[in-house]
């Protein structure tokens, strides 16, 4: 179904002729995103660069009522971004402008079409420091991080992008624009309507400027690699870790078949004859890191770690960090489907889960690689599979109901940072009851009540 020819119009005026796109080879890029087997190709794509031209789109897309979906990098893992024929894109990718970095109130404010690492390079100038750092760093934009609560490999000390949103303005349903948050440590006039926006997944606002916190840059860190001959024992070295009172700022896990694969991709020598290694990192006041990449070794050690290898500098360390932010890329490369999960349990469930995705992997003859954030207990069982084949697609379809069916009989969640987009929508009651996923209903019914924010997205 295509746009109605006034809406391409009225846009034409707002943004320029050559900011609004039509045609299916232009627009079937902003169709999918990173998730597998989840495309479709938009009725039209429009590009503005400021707040009042997003509010003229939304409200000329009101007007004809025409769903409006907000895109910034298309990395999201979770079909958020996916649009139909009959809806109008709103890529926000070049609203990509840095307002401010306020080193007196520690603040960064910018557009949400920022690359989420030029957020951190503009705080390092100033010697602040961004800590949020998902894998996909060098391409998502802090709107699409913002919109989907993301978190990084940093998560388990410094947590997700919502403990750094201080403020927001936003774009609502009908075209008003809320200013929510500002540069006050502290705040408590009224709800806290920016967490409202933080994970909404583009469902509820569009959000047109981000106000961040800063951290100072930690004076020092330190990289090992801790290696195992059994995938227990790294989950047993994570879950001891945390016990011993230690917070390391990177607890992150490769399996076997991850690890092969990302050697073969990246060369950065990994060692590929183990069953999976542990990347932890520790930052801070370099007597704290000395002393805390000390005990983590020790721990690593008892736990059965076979080699306990520390980045000789800041190039290795950067490197095996690099590694493992390749590993959605490096198993991309192995079959023409990859599922990525995003499941995620309390972290003393950790050994289990790991052990359960390994059997079911085994019991539907599937191939299966496991890497994550496992200091956060987020795991990304990553299914490599082949969409054109219904037998194994029907394999994948049950192995993934059972992990996520386990994940919630042991109190996780089905997805710690990828959201519930299109991917997740299925269980999204069965982990909330009822009464609450009403209640989330009820938000976007108020704040969204002819339900063009986004449709389709974790609601059906
Ligand atoms: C290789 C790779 C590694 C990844 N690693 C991580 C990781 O470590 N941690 C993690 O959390 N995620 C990770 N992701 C997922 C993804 O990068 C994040 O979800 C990211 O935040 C999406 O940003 P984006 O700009 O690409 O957003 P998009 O994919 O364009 O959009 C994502 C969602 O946000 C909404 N949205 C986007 N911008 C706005 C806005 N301005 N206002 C309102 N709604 C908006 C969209 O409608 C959609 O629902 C990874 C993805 C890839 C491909």
């Amino acid at each position: 179904m295509a746009l109605p020819d006034s809406l391409l119009r009225s846009l034409g005026e707002v943004v320029g002729a050559s900011g609004v796109l039509t045609e299916p080879a232009d627009v079937i890029p902003f169709g999918f995103d990173g998730t597998a087997a989840l495309r479709q190709r938009p009725g039209g794509v429009v590009f503005p660069r400021t707040t009042d031209q997003v509010v003229k789109c939304v409200r000329a897309a009101l007007d004809h009522g025409v769903p409006t979906v907000t895109r910034g990098s298309g990395t999201g893992l979770s079909g958020g971004s996916v649009a139909g024929t009959d809806s109008l894109v709103l890529c926000l990718a070049q609203m990509d402008a840095i307002a401010e970095v306020d080193a007196r109130n520690l603040t960064i404010r910018a557009q949400p079409g920022v690359i989420t690492q030029k957020i951190d390079e503009a705080a390092s100038r100033h010697g602040l420091f961004y800590p949020p750092d998902p894998g996909s760093m060098r391409v998502s934009t802090i709107g699409g991080n913002v919109a989907e609560n993301s978190g990084g490999l940093r998560g388990l000390k410094y947590g997700v992008t919502r403990d750094y949103v201080m403020g927001l303005e936003v774009v609502l349903a009908d075209g008003r624009i809320a200013r929510l948050g500002n540069k006050c440590v502290k705040d408590v006039a009224g709800y806290s309507l920016k967490d409202l926006f933080v994970g909404s997944e583009g469902t509820l606002g569009i959000i047109t400027e981000v106000l961040l916190k800063l951290l100072p840059r930690p004076a020092a860190r330190r990289t090992m690699l801790a290696t195992y001959g059994r995938i227990e024992d790294a989950a047993e070295t994570v879950s001891a870790i945390i016990a011993a009172r230690i917070i390391p700022c990177t607890l992150e896990f490769l399996d076997r078949v991850t690890i092969r694969c990302v050697e073969e991709y990246a060369h950065v020598g990994l060692p590929t004859d183990c069953e999976a290694v542990l990347l932890m990192e520790t930052d801070g006041h370099p007597a704290a890191v000395a002393d805390e990449a000390t005990r983590m070794e020790a721990i690593a050690r008892e736990r059965g770690a076979r080699e306990v290898r520390a980045a000789r500098d800041e190039a290795e360390a950067m490197t095996l960090a690099a590694a493992r932010r390749s590993a959605f890329s490096a198993l991309a490369r192995q079959r023409p489907t990859t599922i990525l999960e995003d499941v995620t349990v309390p972290r003393s469930e950790l050994a289990s889960m790991v052990a359960f995705v390994a059997r079911t992997a085994a019991a539907h003859g599937l191939q299966i690689g496991t890497f994550g954030h496992m200091g956060d207990g987020n795991l990304h069982p990553t299914f490599l599979t082949d969409e054109r084949d219904a037998s194994e697609m029907a394999r994948v379809h049950l192995a993934l109901d059972a992990i996520v069916g386990r994940t919630l009989e042991l109190g996780g969640t089905i997805t710690g940072e990828h959201g519930v987009g299109l991917a997740k929508k299925a269980w999204l009651r069965k982990q909330l009851g009822d009464d609450s996923y009403e209640l989330l209903r009820q938000i976007k019914q108020t704040l969204d009540p002819r339900g063009l924010l986004n449709p389709g997205k974790i609601f059906d």
